[in-house]
């Protein structure tokens, strides 16, 4: 069954390719440093990956103006945002002014402490709640500990595994990717959670000065969705969106979701006129199809779960059984029945709420 589909897959994934180059920019600007990939997707406006040699985990979008720059999310660990701060003078020579925050995840925030005094942090008011511990301790809730807890046995297997392989490659790889373990493991423990100084509810505007005039920047909540305080970064004249996690390429982890709502919150993404969108995870994305896909996915999942949850099933249980499968042309990742038990102990929690 796998074999015959590969194939297919792979082909439909150099269309999009092809097809996705040809409408972004002629020939978007990439610049690689040792722990940066970064593409212009418009003048000005970069999405940054990271090249594999420091633990990044998720993107970072960099909206470089005349006088300043403004980063969206800040990594996963104190060490990756400085490999990231160390980076940006490959791309401008402009002071960082602002860091946004797309949402409050580790992955995405836990970079916030390495930033320079001055520079302000903004992100929404939920997102201030989580990072300084009003509404909890990010460090001791579950979605942090299910990811961070199991690096130091990936730690202990990747030393096994480097220790017992003969192939000279692979067993440099294999260190390779220990070394870049190692270092996550002792950032880990760095890790201070550090609250925006700012904060939205529903929109921000802001104004970057540009030759020629301002960049306006819009700061948008449309309800809760990946989280309770998701913002999505609109650049309107660029015709640009960072959707954090709200909006991914593939299934976004729904552990803090909001899977009864966030359909509709995808809503008004979609309701932005944008020609390409940056994912939190993942390449630039353009076509809005994804985004219809997904509330499809979310409205039928909420609809299964509820009625395991009726049925008195429990939520391990109800994990095993849930079968999604009739999504699967969409969403290549899911094999069996079966969903994620994080998401669906969630979304027993929100049933729970609501009795
Ligand atoms: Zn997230």
């Amino acid at each position: 069954m796998k074999q015959t589909l590969w194939p297919l897959t792979r082909f439909t994934s150099l269309v999009l390719t092809a097809v996705f180059m040809s409408t972004l920019s002629a020939q978007p600007r990439v610049i690689e440093t040792a722990t940066h990939r970064f593409v212009e997707a418009q003048d000005g406006v970069w999405l940054g990956t990271g090249s594999g040699s420091v633990y990044t985990m998720s993107n970072v979008m960099v909206l470089v103006g005349k006088n300043d720059t403004l980063v969206v999310d800040s990594h996963v660990t104190p060490t990756a945002a400085r490999a990231l701060l160390d980076a940006l003078p490959a791309l401008t020579d402009k002071p960082i002014r602002y860091l946004v925050n797309s949402h409050y995840h580790f992955d995405h925030a836990h970079g916030n402490q390495a930033f320079p005094v001055g520079v302000e942090i903004i992100g929404h008011e939920y997102t201030r709640q989580k990072l300084n511990g009003e509404a909890g301790d990010v460090l001791e809730e579950n979605t942090f500990r299910s990811f961070s807890d199991p690096v130091a046995l990936t730690v202990a297997n990747l030393e096994r595994l480097a220790a017992a392989e003969t192939n000279l490659d692979r067993r440099s790889r294999l260190l390779e990717r220990l070394k870049v373990q190692r270092e996550y493991l002792a950032a880990i423990a760095e890790v201070r959670p550090t609250p925006p100084h700012i904060t939205l509810t529903n929109k921000m505007t802001l104004f970057q000065s540009i030759d020629g005039g301002n960049r306006e920047i819009q700061l948008l909540h449309f309800g809760r969705a990946h989280t309770g305080g998701d913002v999505v970064i609109f650049l309107p004249q660029e015709k640009v969106a960072f959707t954090g996690d709200m909006m991914l390429p593939g299934l976004p982890y729904m552990g803090d979701g909001h899977v009864d709502e966030w359909p509709d919150s995808l809503e008004g993404l979609k309701s932005l006129e944008f020609d390409y969108w940056l994912p939190g995870h993942g390449p630039i994305m353009e076509s809005k199809e994804p985004i219809v896909k997904l509330q499809d996915f979310l409205r039928d999942l909420w609809l299964k779960t509820g009625r395991f949850y009726r049925e008195g099933v429990s939520w391990g249980e109800a994990a095993l059984q849930i079968d999604m499968t009739n999504h699967r042309a969409n969403f290549p990742q899911i094999g069996e029945a079966g969903v994620d038990p994080r998401a669906v102990r969630r979304m027993y929690q929100l049933l729970d709420q609501r009795r």
